[in-house]
């Protein structure tokens, strides 16, 4: 599409990267389930050698996910943790690392799991405090990786902030854009060089397809991503692709929805009796709220709420909902509701989580596109039920 960049982000969503078939006219990128492509002489093909090097509907895929994150190249892999292990792979041994304290658990067992025995250390600190993050800085340190906002208790992180401190180290500053989405936050324009997706979220949207990305503006670090991609192999499969190219192209209005509801909702829930806290950027009382509004164009669908309640009576309540999906994950148009204490963060020891604000009442929900009024009355009635 000529002038892409101009177009909105709603019209991106559904035409970057793509157009019809130039063969078949047909207007959706058909799946090139293909492993290997004909070559005209030796060495003499036609952009295209080998599948996990390159793949029609991955290219399109890739296109598609650079436009939406105002960025130049997209890269995109089998599995988030995939895209994330890449951007790892681009430090060397001795190499030091700022991250938070509340990063994604999937991503704390990466870095200190497997990359630790690879001689990278990782300071892991509270980037909400900027001071601490500029006192964990090292002459070595050659990545600051953020997360934002954060889970469960979504704690928005200061990108610009992130990627200044990074900068003055000569380091790269990465963005897990996961929870936000390009549709509500571009990492690269708050000066980010990497963002980085699960794009089992809320990019494929369904609950159908597990995947990474990673987009960058700068092609240099576009090439080393790409020969990682293409050298570990990580990459993702044409299926997958065109899930998730199906899956962007209602990004917008799906947001739109997760977002209302989860207003709504929250709104509600700071108001009812038995609930203490609501933990949702969106509301006024949140500590992030400003930052939220100032790097975000909404709040998104994510938010967590604590009830005054033991162990097992929040895991009544999330075991007692209809509507509510009891689930890990998110992003999906189903609304999932989990307890982090006993599901997602029950491998950190009670008492740290507890120090750490994940009581035993706390709640996480991934609010979905159904009737509001029919998540509402389903929360409400599973609330009710530990309250008799
Ligand atoms: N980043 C965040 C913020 C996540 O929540 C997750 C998974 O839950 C990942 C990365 C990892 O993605 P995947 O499960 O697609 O490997």
């Amino acid at each position: 599409m000529d002038n892409e960049s101009e177009e909105r982000i709603e019209t991106r969503a559904i035409h970057a990267g793509q157009q019809p078939d130039s063969e078949t006219g047909a207007v959706m990128t058909p799946i090139y389930a293909n492993s290997t492509y004909v070559q005209d002489g030796p060495g003499d093909h036609r952009g295209y050698e080998y599948s996990r090097t390159g793949n029609p509907t991955r290219t399109d895929l890739e296109a598609n996910l650079a436009s939406l994150e105002s960025g130049a190249h997209g890269r995109v892999f089998s599995s988030g943790m995939a895209a994330i292990n890449t951007v790892l792979n681009l430090c060397e041994a001795g190499d030091h690392v700022v991250t938070s304290n509340d990063v994604y658990g999937g991503t704390h067992r990466l870095f200190t799991q497997v990359f630790e025995q690879y001689d990278l250390s990782f300071d892991f600190v509270d980037m909400t405090d900027i001071d601490s993050v500029s006192d964990a800085m090292r002459p070595e340190t050659e990545l600051v990786w953020v997360e934002t906002p954060t889970n469960p208790l979504m704690r928005v992180i200061d990108i610009a902030a992130m990627a200044e401190i990074a900068h003055e180290y000569d380091a790269l500053c990465a963005v897990d854009n996961t929870f936000a989405t390009p549709y509500l936050q571009r990492p690269l324009d708050h000066g980010a060089d990497i963002v980085c997706h699960s794009l089992t979220k809320y990019l494929g949207g369904h609950s159908d397809v597990v995947g990474g990305a990673l987009i960058t503006d700068d092609a240099a670090l576009d090439e080393r991503i790409g020969f990682y991609q293409n050298s570990v192999g990580a990459t993702a499969d044409p299926f997958g692709c065109f899930l998730v190219l199906r899956g962007t192209k209602t990004l917008p209005v799906r947001m739109d929805r997760h977002c209302e509801n989860a207003h709504i909702l929250a709104a509600w829930l700071d108001d009812h009796s038995a609930v203490e806290r609501v933990y949702y950027p969106g509301l006024d009382s949140h500590p992030s709220h400003q930052i939220a509004a100032a790097q975000m164009d909404d709040f998104g669908g994510m938010f967590s709420f604590e009830l005054d309640a033991t162990l097992e009576e929040a895991g009544s309540v999330v075991s007692n909902t209809d509507v509510f999906t009891l689930a890990e994950s998110l992003g999906g148009v189903e609304s999932l509701i989990e307890q982090p204490a006993a599901m997602t963060h029950q491998s950190i020891p009670r008492e740290e989580r507890i120090a750490a604000g994940l009581t035993d009442g706390l709640i996480r929900v991934s609010v979905g596109i159904e009737h509001v009024e029919d998540l509402q009355a389903d929360l409400s009635r599973a609330i009710d039920a530990i309250l008799q």
